[in-house]
């Protein structure tokens, strides 16, 4: 993957403008900050809104995993010695445990479509 001549970030070809001159090996994003371009003019730009969007996606969709770690780990350092508190924990632990591939699975075509939509 060729790198940008002014972040030094590397991209596929496919972020970068073509041409000639100042806009050689030029990523889309740095073209746009620069004023080479207009926004409009390169489809294939992440804007900002666009970036926020898919991170929202992407941690709504991780969602559950990380509160199994998490909460694993809390349970595993000091939830163990609350009495019926402990129990309580535990059990619903078991049950998110249980629970977190299912919804996994059952929302992966929905986040397909989803991160297709907010892909330029
Ligand atoms: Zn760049």
């Amino acid at each position: 993957m060729p790198s940008c001549r002014i972040c030094k970030q590397h991209y596929p070809q496919s972020q970068f403008v073509s041409g000639n001159g100042p806009r050689y090996l030029t990523c889309v994003r740095c073209a746009v900050e620069q004023g080479m371009v207009d926004p409009e003019a390169v489809p294939q730009l992440y804007s900002d809104e666009l970036v926020n969007a898919r991170m929202a996606l992407f941690s709504r969709r991780y969602a559950p995993w990380v509160l199994v770690i998490l909460g694993w780990s809390l349970y595993f350092s000091f939830g163990n010695g609350l009495g019926i508190w402990s129990l309580i924990f535990f059990v619903s632990l078991i049950i998110l445990t249980l629970i977190a591939p299912v919804i996994h699975f059952f929302g992966s075509a929905r986040f397909k479509a989803n991160l297709l939509k907010l892909t330029p």
